[in-house]
């Protein structure tokens, strides 16, 4: 259909967030606008909808909120890649390295399985760091993992890069 939207002109860029010398890409703004987030997670979840996608698996927290339309969109269920110690069942989880430390990302042990293929959505793509993650452990289950999507990606650092390494195309509505 026809993309009416400008989405880049719906995203704020805020100066010295969360530290001095990052510029923070705020998606509130987007998602506040219904035309935009609507557009978002449709251009998502089109540019998907003929790859045999099983589940779509979003990373907290903002992945969320994307991941959800997206899922709603192809008609299949959403699996939440949480922070650790957030999910109540038998979970498995992958570390990543941080600027400084590491962090933890879950998922339940049984939310997707070898018969499924899955669609990670978050919400924007830096170093890829956190999507690499992703991808390790969706695919320690036996899942297909052959497709990535994000809001925004900061092109410079090539994160994607490092994302389509691992096999995985990699679409982003603004780059
Ligand atoms: P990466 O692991 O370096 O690719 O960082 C991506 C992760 O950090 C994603 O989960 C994003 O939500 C978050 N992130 C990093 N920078 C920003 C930003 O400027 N705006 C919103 N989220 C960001």
């Amino acid at each position: 259909g026809v993309m009416a939207v400008d989405l880049k002109s719906l995203v704020r860029s805020i100066p010295d967030y969360p530290k001095p010398g990052i510029i923070f890409r705020d998606i509130t703004s987007l998602i506040e606008d219904s035309a935009g987030f609507r557009q978002a997670c449709q251009q998502l979840a089109d540019s998907h909808s003929s790859k045999g996608i099983t589940k779509v698996a979003g990373i907290e927290a903002r992945g969320f909120i994307f991941g959800a339309g997206v899922a709603i969109a192809l008609g299949v269920g959403f699996v939440p890649v949480r922070k650790a110690g957030k999910l109540p069942g038998e979970t498995i989880g992958q570390n990543y390295a941080l600027e400084y430390g590491v962090d933890t990302i879950e998922i339940h042990a049984n939310a997707v399985n070898g018969d499924d293929n899955v669609l990670l959505i978050d919400d924007l793509i830096a170093t890829g760091g956190t999507a690499v993650a992703a991808i390790s452990l969706l695919r320690r289950t036996g899942a297909t993992v052959s497709h990535a999507g994000f809001v925004i990606d900061l092109p410079d650092i090539n994160g994607a890069e490092k994302v389509r390494a691992l096999g995985v195309s990699v679409e982003a509505l603004i780059a």
